[in-house]
């Protein structure tokens, strides 16, 4: 039986136009997250095979595959959640409480610098990867990470809270080559009431997670 199913989209395909096409969001979620979502029920099949034959000569390869496909599976699912068709401006409640707006000003500076720092993480990654808002459980500090591919350059034990796909899948259909304009245009989707909610959901549960007993 699998253990990991592709999540419905909280929106229909054209909710997140002008900003992102329904033909871009259709694409990306039924083909490529469901790729990674069957990528990595394959690799944990495979890794049962192996454990069952005792045969691990292609142990290093299914190891690999399983932190590729998973990672892309939970960030995908993250990704979803994190826009709205109603989304962007600045990271407000809806009851007009700014927790993590206090958290990123006393972070990065300010809201702006934080823009800037995730922008600029996400539209200079080198071949695909993300920018990720993270949550970093040692220091309870938020940091901006860029992410490889799926899995590579991350803070071990961070927890990601906003993330902005930088792959090519995610806007060559539309922006063409100016990934800027499209990371850009992703700060005017942003839902904010998603991103407090994962950053209070993280703070209070992942606090003093990696801290020795
Ligand atoms: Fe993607």
């Amino acid at each position: 039986m699998a253990i990991y199913t592709l999540p419905e989209l909280p929106y229909d395909y054209s909710a997140l136009a002008p900003v992102i096409s329904g033909e871009i969001i259709e694409l990306h979620h039924d083909k490529h997250h469901a790729a990674y979502v069957k990528g990595a029920n394959d690799t944990l099949d495979q890794l049962e095979e192996a454990r069952a034959k005792d045969q691990w000569g292609s142990i290093n390869g299914l190891e690999k595959n399983l932190a590729f496909h998973l990672s892309g599976h939970i960030l995908h699912s993250i990704y979803w959640q994190n826009m709205t068709g109603d989304g962007g401006g600045e990271p407000l409640e809806k009851d007009g409480t700014g927790e993590l707006a206090d958290a990123i000003a006393e972070h990065f500076g300010s809201f702006e610098r934080f823009k800037a720092q995730l922008s600029k993480a996400s539209a200079t990654t080198q071949g695909s990867g993300w920018g990720v808002l993270a949550y970093e459980p040692l220091s309870g500090r938020l940091i901006v990470e860029q992410v490889y591919d799926h899995q590579g350059n991350v803070g071990q034990g961070s927890i990601p809270i906003l993330v902005f796909d930088a792959w090519e899948h995610a806007f060559y259909l539309q922006y063409r080559n100016q990934k800027v304009d499209f990371v850009e245009a992703m700060w005017r989707v942003v839902n904010w009431q998603d991103v407090n909610d994962r950053y209070k959901r993280a703070k209070e549960k992942a606090t003093g997670l990696l801290l020795a007993p």
